[in-house]
């Protein structure tokens, strides 16, 4: 099959690899019909994130069709159009039982595959997905398939985000970040009741799709951005703080937007060492610091109905669809933030028919 595969820091291929087949009795083999690259694929990509091995079918957002399905598969059968959380997951262990599907003792990324171990991703033709019955997810009727796929991780981190950050009725909530994540977390703070939201970013086209999704949006590049916050809450700060860029900049402001006995919750995949604000501050703040990769198989259960629903225009987000064999470039362009470019799928054709 036709896929992408990782060969070191910027050099993503497109290229002919083995197809994959069914190895354990509960998998399921997925014809794929969209792929997602998503802001994660990037911390490989520039070697942020170490051990992945060359060859590694990468990608971890898909929606397609079952093509095969081991005998122990009881919920999908041959032809049924399924979505993929990022992650697998057993749905029977101790973390899956709380809901923690990221942390599923059995559970695997999807486009991590390291000394020999590990599992290939979505930005391919076929995809093997383990411990099937308790991972994927049915796309609803009338539900576009490119847009179930947003519930996979985009959409679920997002909703996860607002929820972390604990936001109710009438807050007032900052998200740092407009990346794909970050406007879904606008979306998921308005869903959960926020009276404000207000949303930084130094993109111009990024910070008019925030506007879209409810935010006011906030310049970074031309505006004090927390004088503009602390303004609008009677010097007080936001009640929840979502943090969608994974960086120390971004918590170093994350911490000076919130209210006290506010929380900042962090979705960005974080790789440094150090916390970017001091253990006395979080003290003399009161503050909830929560962070950690979505349980995206719990929440793609909650948002794959809004999906369905259409009250959103989740399309105004995906501003590219392109051909696989355009992975290599829409990289690239993704990692410049080139071409006003937001989200990235890739429309999956079989190269063989
Ligand atoms: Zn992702
Ligand atoms: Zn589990």
């Amino acid at each position: 099959m036709r896929a992408l595969t990782f060969h070191g820091v910027e050099d993503v291929r497109y290229e002919t690899v083995p197809d994959p087949g069914l190895v354990d009795p509960g998998d399921v083999l997925v014809r794929v019909e969209w792929a997602g690259l998503c802001g994660s694929d990037l911390h490989p990509y520039f070697g942020r994130e170490v051990g992945l091995d060359s060859g590694t079918v990468v990608g971890h957002e898909m929606v397609g069709r079952v093509v095969d399905a081991g005998p122990e598969v009881t919920r999908f059968s041959v032809g049924d159009r399924v979505v993929s959380p990022f992650t697998t997951s057993c749905g029977q262990c101790f973390y899956c039982r709380r809901g923690l599907t990221a942390r599923c003792e059995r559970g695997q990324l999807f486009g991590w595959v390291e000394r020999g171990r590990g599992l290939h991703g979505g930005q391919a033709e076929l995809v093997r997905v383990p411990l099937a019955d308790s991972t994927l997810l049915a796309v609803p009727e009338g539900a576009a398939p490119e847009l179930a796929l947003l519930a996979g991780d985009v959409l679920a981190t997002g909703f996860f985000a607002a929820s972390m950050g604990g936001v109710e009725p009438g807050d007032t909530v900052a998200v740092v970040g407009c990346g794909p994540v970050g406007l879904m977390a606008v979306l998921g703070a308005r869903e959960m009741g926020a009276q404000r939201v207000f949303a930084v970013d130094r993109v111009r086209e990024r910070l008019d799709m925030a506007g879209l999704y409810g935010a006011e949006p906030l310049d970074a590049l031309s505006m004090d951005v927390s004088a503009a916050v602390l303004t609008a809450t009677d010097g007080r700060g936001a009640d929840a703080v979502l943090e969608a860029v994974g960086s120390p900049a971004a918590t170093r402001l994350a911490v000076d937007l919130v209210r006290p006995g506010g929380t900042v919750a962090a979705a960005g995949v974080h790789t440094e060492d150090h916390f970017a604000f001091a253990p006395g501050e979080a003290y003399d703040k009161n503050l909830t610091y929560r962070a950690g990769r979505c349980p995206a198989r719990l929440w793609a259960e909650k948002v794959l109905p809004l999906v369905a629903e259409g009250r959103h225009d989740l399309g105004a987000l995906i501003t590219h669809r392109l051909p696989l064999s355009e992975g290599p470039e829409a990289y690239r362009m993704f990692a410049e933030r080139r071409d006003g470019c937001v989200k990235v799928l890739f429309e999956v054709s079989d190269a063989r028919v």
